[in-house]
């Protein structure tokens, strides 16, 4: 696939993701000879590697992610590995009988985009790509920034002039990218790298890039193989351009048809609701997207109108998976921040969005009361320290024993 690119007008070759009816193509393999309780024994015979790629929580799962790559070109961090952790009382705030917290926060980089990026820049350095490049003003950029990085390779990124935020730009600078400042949109640049990557050299690692996808779908591997192959009622996380449902609902229906898993879990997908155009066509009951023009919300990582992956993520969640979307308010998600905060698991404001409408769902009885739930982190606390705080915490004290002692003992 990669390699053979269509001719376009203006002299531009038509990005190797993308179809000739402009759609997104998927990795699609012909799977055989997978004996699922033999690679569970595999899986858990890794568990024990500390320096090989397979100690990590995405090439671990290497036999359904990319199995015929060869080793020499895995470009690691370890990513994965993430903790999945119980919260009875966000349970009962969110009104479910069990509530499991996965912190992709906790990935090297701080985000999930690690997942998908180690096995992106890995498929791109097998190609002999030595140039990176994404359109990005978040998370995306500094994960990629960080594998280049790692694989001896440079990254380009391009940075519309707006909405840009300032620690995940730090990150990447820090990590040693180039940043393209131009003035446009989001959309300008992806339109651009599509266009003229592959001319300049250059290997595209926007969420167009289907192998970024098949390592998201470690995550929900993880999942499963952390609860004993036994999964939740419900998982349910933040969607923004959607490549994250569209892998997670890839992974699970692979799980399943491949004989891992018995049961399906439902899945949610949590919008922001001034950039929610998949729970507008989903609630609407229409099956084509209309972008939203002005997307604003907090969430910084939700705050997309025309999700590239929209189509993928019909596909599986909606459609393979009985799956449902909710619609949150800047507030409900900065209110569901400050909880999983104070749990002292912690998040970025997007992440928040999955206990959100998890609570939505479930007072709206779309949830039951005795299910059983797993929120996805996307993204970690400090990567958006402006929403945080301290005032409310701040006291003030002398500092003498009485002074001190008169404020711990007060209510
Ligand atoms: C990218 C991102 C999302 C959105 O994921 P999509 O795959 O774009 O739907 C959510 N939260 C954080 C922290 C992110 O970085």
């Amino acid at each position: 696939m990669y390699g053979m690119p269509g001719a376009m007008a203006g002299g531009a070759v038509r990005s190797p993701f993308l179809c000739e009816c402009g759609g997104l193509l998927d990795v699609v393999r012909e799977w055989s000879g997978i004996d699922s309780e033999q690679l569970k024994r595999v899986w858990d015979e890794r568990l024990s590697e500390r320096m090989t790629p397979y100690a990590g929580g995405v090439w671990r799962y290497k036999e359904l992610i990319f199995p015929d790559l060869e080793a020499r070109w895995i470009t690691t961090k370890y990513e994965g590995n993430t903790g999945l952790y119980p919260s009875e009382s966000l349970a009962r705030l969110a009104g479910v009988r069990k509530l499991l917290l996965k912190a992709q926060s906790e990935n090297p980089s701080g985000s999930f985009k690690d997942n998908g990026m180690t096995v992106a820049v890995s498929h791109g350095r097998s190609l002999g790509y030595k140039r990176f490049t994404c359109t990005s003003t978040g998370n995306t950029s500094a994960s990629l920034a960080m594998y280049a990085a790692i694989g001896g390779c440079s990254s380009h990124v391009f940075l519309p002039g707006r909405h840009i935020s300032p620690n995940k730009v730090r990150q990447t600078a820090a990590y040693g990218a180039e940043l393209i400042r131009f003035d446009g949109t989001y959309d300008d640049g992806i339109r651009f790298s599509e266009r003229y990557s592959e001319r300049l050299g250059l290997y595209v690692c926007n969420s167009i890039n289907p192998f970024r996808i098949e390592g998201q779908k470690s995550i929900v591997y993880e999942i499963a193989h952390q609860l004993g192959w036994q999964l939740p009622d419900w998982i349910v996380l933040p969607g923004g351009a959607l490549s994250n449902a569209a892998a997670l609902g890839k992974g699970l229906l692979e799980l399943k048809q491949l004989g891992f898993i018995d049961k399906l879990p439902r899945v949610a997908i949590v919008q922001a609701e001034g950039a929610s155009p998949f729970h507008r066509m989903v609630a609407g009951g229409r099956s084509v997207l209309t972008p939203e023009a002005n997307p604003h919300t907090v969430a910084f990582a939700l705050n997309i109108g025309n999700p590239p992956s929209w189509k993928k993520a019909l596909r599986s969640v909606i459609g393979g998976l009985n799956g449902v979307t909710a619609a949150v308010s800047d507030a409900e998600i900065m209110e569901a921040k400050a909880l999983i905060d104070r749990s002292g698991i912690g998040c970025e404001p997007a992440s928040a969005a999955s206990l959100a409408g998890l609570k939505q769902l479930a007072d709206r009885g779309i949830v039951d009361a005795e299910e059983t739930a797993v929120c996805i982190l996307t993204g970690h606390l400090l990567k958006d320290t402006e929403a945080v705080s301290y005032q409310e915490n701040l006291a003030a004290a002398d500092l003498t024993w009485e002074s001190v002692n008169g404020l711990l003992s007060r209510g």
